[in-house]
This record gives structure tokens, C-alpha cells and sequence, in this order.
């Protein structure tokens, strides 16, 4: 028995696994293409926050800028990257 509870995406009731990136808001939880249709201003915000987070903290930038790599092409921001 898995204490890990079942993530679902709010908008396409589909379950979000490891293999997706996971947007969070509130108490619901998004497969981040569909929080992304749902909320596109938030996703600017939202990436722009973990750029800057990437270079507040070396021990975390790895595993942020993947995150980053994941989410700034499907949001249109390809610039973020570099
Ligand atoms: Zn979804």
C-alpha cells in the first residue's frame, strides 16, 4: 500500500506521473500543457520564478533548469534557456 496519494490533472482527469511535469495550485494539480491552457499568464510568471530561484541557489540550479527545459519550450520561451 502506497502512502504516495494519486495526482490527477484537474482539467483532463488523467493521472500525472513521474514522467510529467506537475504544476500544483492550490489544492489541485495540473498536467502542466493543461495548466498551461488554462492559466497562460501564469506560465510566464511561473517560469520567470524558477530562473531566478536557478541563479539565487547553486545546489538546486541542476534540477531547476531541468524543470526549466521541460517547461520553457512548451511554454514559448525558448529564450529562458540560455
Ligand atoms: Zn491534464
Amino acid at each position: 500500500m502506497s502512502e504516495q496519494q494519486p495526482a490527477q490533472c484537474a482539467q483532463c482527469s488523467r493521472g500525472i506521473d513521474d514522467a510529467d511535469v506537475p504544476v500544483v495550485r492550490g489544492d489541485e494539480w495540473f498536467h502542466f500543457p493543461c495548466w498551461q491552457v488554462l492559466f497562460p499568464a501564469d506560465t510566464i510568471r511561473e517560469s520567470r520564478k524558477l530562473t531566478r530561484r536557478s541563479r539565487e541557489s547553486l545546489d538546486t540550479s541542476r534540477e531547476l533548469v531541468e524543470r526549466l527545459h521541460a517547461l520553457a519550450p512548451a511554454a514559448g520561451h525558448p529564450e529562458l534557456l540560455s
